[in-house]
């Protein structure tokens, strides 16, 4: 049987729990859906965060972009930043496509999605931006 987490407590318990057996807390199917939705934001906020904290670094130290390796190839080249941007976006919109898919929430879950497709392609821009910047 697999086990969830409490959205209230959060701690793991049976999937078939209608009671947490922690908290008391009455479950129901729509709490799940709830904290799908709250794991999806959770995991934007963070990408979020890395990708301003990774910028600002890079703005800082902008020869950063212009280390190339032996073979004279730049180690931190745009392909390089968009394989690290995307993949992690890719699992963040997962928690919203379950939410479509479930139909739960679907106008905000859709804005959700496009939310994040507008950021990673405002996140790539920059990341050319800086490169210009420094010379790239
Ligand atoms: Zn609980």
């Amino acid at each position: 049987m697999s086990k969830i987490l409490c959205p209230y407590c959060r701690k793991e318990i049976d999937e078939t729990e209608k009671i947490c057996p922690f908290c008391t807390t009455k479950l129901t199917k729509d709490d799940y859906k709830k904290l799908l939705f709250s794991l999806g934001a959770g995991l934007y906020i963070l990408w979020f965060i890395a990708n301003i904290a990774g910028f600002l670094i890079l703005n800082h130290y902008p020869q950063i972009l212009t280390i190339k390796n032996k073979d004279n190839e730049l180690i931190f080249s745009l392909i390089e930043y968009i394989e690290i941007c995307i993949q992690p976006a890719v699992i963040i919109l997962v928690p919203f496509i379950i939410a479509i898919v479930k139909k739960y929430k679907i106008k905000e879950s859709s804005i959700c999605i496009i939310t994040i497709v507008l950021t990673l392609i405002i996140f790539i821009s920059y990341f050319i931006h800086l490169q210009k910047a420094a010379g790239v």
